[in-house]
């Protein structure tokens, strides 16, 4: 069975949904205010890096199944179900911003007025949605078109990973859409039938545990890596180490071994506005969440950890020093700098007077962007060194993992690392003669 879909906003999840819902045979339309976006993919041409996902939206767009515009209303004519996938950034007070998400559905129902639409719509929130959302948005069809109307709002999740996003898309581990209407939870297991052949589950349940479904999922894994920074800092205190301890503990499949390296701390667009948000909403129901609060907390400290190191080393006053950064990205495989634990150290760097030079293989575009020549862009992760009097590796890049010692000995001022992800083994790094200082295990050479 295959459906027609409208997809509003053509970000991370957007054209990853879209393209992956076309590529299992249904029909597609993409829509995005930004008109520029809309040309580039109409081309064929992906608004972001992520791999495999060109290729995809080229197949699809050839095959016809794959369409672009900026124009609502078609999406709405066209679409029997049509994703929200749009931004839900922090506000001001750390709650997240439903403005997006609320404008498009009331220009929705005023779409569904205007063209005088009788059949029925499913629409599904995918962005990440405070709990009460799909309550909100039913409220808006109810208040234009009336108790009876035609459209039904669900709330559908999503857990990709940047980086793996298609391959998370298409293999999902499973699938949750809240929704009180039981046909609408059939329309999506059907749906995401093509996507779940190996047997992974679809979980139908009510709208509100669905949307806390989400937030819950990325703060416990936000929480795991601040149990881990937390426990880094007291490593280092104590002389044990934190990657020794991650083995340990992450063997014990009740722990799992994933999510527990310790490092500079987590960004991007989820984690941090996800625990923020649900911070806030514990908060404001009367009902805080002291772990997601810690969570937060720790995260705020991990770049200060990271430059204080700097400092300690260098002094606080940083003129005449000029530090290379491996990685801009918040993590591998993507070129999103959003929260990027990198720009804050930038911005430490800066302040404290001193000069950075800067490689990464997909995020340079990005970061200009905030940057501009106020930094150092380097073409290639040797060039990066050239007479810079510490290497910084702040996101762990695979071909960051097998560097060229000899190579970076000769380009560097100095020989020392600061290591915000533990990429190498000490014991290496004692062979190589580096001053090398990580997170939570012992100073090499210092
Ligand atoms: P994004 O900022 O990358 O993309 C949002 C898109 O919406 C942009 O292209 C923007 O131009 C477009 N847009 C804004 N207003 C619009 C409008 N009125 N009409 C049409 N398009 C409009 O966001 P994203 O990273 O894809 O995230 C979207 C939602 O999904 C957020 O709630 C996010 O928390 C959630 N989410 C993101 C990820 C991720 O890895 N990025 C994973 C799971 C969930």
């Amino acid at each position: 069975m295959s459906f027609n879909i409208g997809v509003v906003g053509t970000g991370y999840v957007g054209i990853v949904s879209g393209s992956t819902f076309a590529e299992t045979g249904n029909k597609v339309l993409c829509i995005d205010i930004d008109a520029e976006k809309v040309e580039k993919m109409k081309k064929g041409e992906s608004p972001i890096y992520e791999p495999g996902l060109e290729h995809m939206m080229q197949n699809n767009i050839k095959a016809g199944r794959l369409n672009f515009s900026t124009n609502l209303e078609e999406a709405v004519n066209f679409g029997e179900i049509i994703f929200l996938c749009l931004p839900t950034p922090p506000d001001e007070d750390g709650s997240a911003d439903l403005k997006y998400v609320m404008n498009v559905a009331s220009d929705i129902a005023d779409i569904i007025i205007k063209n005088n639409i009788t059949e029925n719509k499913i629409v599904v929130n995918k962005s990440t949605v405070p709990v009460g959302t799909a309550d909100k948005v039913t409220k808006i069809f109810t208040d234009k078109l009336g108790e009876d109307n035609n459209v039904f709002v669900c709330s559908n999740p999503e857990f990709l990973r940047e980086g793996f996003a298609i391959e998370d898309a298409i293999k999902p581990e499973r699938v949750v859409v809240g929704t009180s209407t039981e046909w609408v939870g059939e329309k999506m297991r059907d749906l995401y039938k093509p996507f779940l052949r190996s047997g992974n589950p679809v979980y139908i349940m009510d709208e509100k545990s669905a949307e806390v479904t989400k937030y819950a999922a990325n703060s416990f894994l936000a929480a795991k890596i601040s149990f881990m920074n937390d426990l880094a800092a007291y490593c280092e205190v104590v002389g044990a180490d934190i990657d020794k301890i991650r083995m340990g503990i992450g063997s014990d499949s009740r722990i799992g071994k994933r999510f527990l390296f310790a490092g500079i701390g987590y960004g991007g667009s989820c984690f941090p506005k996800d625990v923020q948000a649900l911070n806030f909403s514990s908060k404001e129901v009367g009902s805080p969440l002291s772990i997601i609060q810690s969570t937060e907390d720790i995260n705020a400290k991990q770049t200060n950890r990271f430059f204080k190191k700097i400092t300690n080393r260098f002094g606080e006053d940083l003129s005449n020093l000029k530090f290379a950064l491996w990685g801009l990205a918040f993590k591998p495989n993507t070129d999103d700098v959003r929260e990027a634990p990198a720009f804050k150290l930038i911005d430490k760097i800066l302040a404290a007077g001193g000069k950075v030079i800067a490689y990464d293989q997909e995020a340079i575009p990005n970061t200009k962007q905030k940057f501009g020549d106020t930094i150092e862009y380097a073409n290639n992760m040797y060039d990066c060194l050239n007479d810079a009097d510490a290497l910084c590796i702040i996101t762990e890049w695979s071909e960051f993992r097998t560097p060229d010692f000899d190579k970076m000995k000769s380009m560097l001022k100095n020989n020392i690392i600061f290591d915000g992800r533990n990429v190498y083994e000490l014991d290496e790094m004692t062979d190589q003669g580096f001053e090398y200082n990580s997170m939570g295990r012992k100073l090499i050479g210092g």
